[in-house]
């Protein structure tokens, strides 16, 4: 399904079963776990997007999501 890219703003792809996220706007690829971290890092109106996704493992994550500001830019 097409989503919002969250590196280029344009349009990027889900894949059906919700693995992976990819734009050729920009040549972004990455896991839907990874793009659901990018964009909370990144955006805080995705919130709606984590409620289902984080319910089950809030907190497991904690401490990594500063690795994204030298991975990201
Ligand atoms: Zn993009």
């Amino acid at each position: 399904m097409k989503i919002k890219c969250p590196k280029c703003k344009k349009v990027a792809e889900l894949s059906p079963d919700f693995s992976l996220v990819s734009c050729k706007s920009c040549n972004l690829e990455m896991s839907y776990g990874e793009y659901v971290k990018f964009i909370a890092h990144n955006d805080v109106t995705y919130s709606d997007i984590l409620g289902d996704y984080t319910g089950s493992t809030e907190g497991q994550t904690a401490g990594s999501l500063d690795d994204w500001d030298s991975q990201s830019g």
